[in-house]
């Protein structure tokens, strides 16, 4: 089910632009963000349109919470995270997502939360390569935990 004009929906070339798919989970679809400031930087979006989490089918939510579990471990894992942060925030981006940000002691925003939108001059962009191989690691690794491959 999906919902036309929706940013999350649509997925057009702005949003490709920032947002690498990585491939679908149980529930969601999950995407390695442009800005790797904070190593594996994602975001997990829920497979049809729902705005709030609350209107979720419970089985279908739950199976979607295994996802977001599932990724955040697998981003702890692998880039040695200290701490993840969860975002659901959507005021005018409604689709259910989550950016699963890791928090690095020490690093941009510790002990508070995430910074959404970090300084130009302090984003860390990979070569198209780097990404390619981000985020064939995470596939590998998030799906392994599912059991979906
Ligand atoms: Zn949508």
């Amino acid at each position: 089910m999906k919902k036309q004009g929706c940013y999350y929906c649509d997925r057009d070339e702005g949003f490709r632009e920032l947002l690498f798919e990585i491939c679908d989970l149980k529930a969601s679809k999950i995407f390695l963000c442009k800005d790797q400031t904070l190593p594996g930087r994602c975001t997990i979006m829920f497979r049809d349109h729902y705005e709030e989490i609350y209107e979720i089918p419970k089985a279908e939510r739950d199976l979607y919470m295994d996802d977001v579990c599932a990724l955040a471990e697998t981003i702890k894992e692998l880039f040695g995270a200290d701490k993840i942060n969860y975002g659901i925030y959507g005021d005018t981006c409604r689709h259910v997502h989550y950016t699963v940000c890791p928090k690095y002691e020490g690093k941009l925003g510790w002990g508070t939360p995430f910074i959404m939108f970090p300084d130009p001059e302090e984003r860390i962009y990979l070569t198209d390569e780097e990404y390619e191989e981000r985020k064939a690691l995470i596939k590998k690794t998030v799906r392994a935990k599912l059991g979906l491959e």
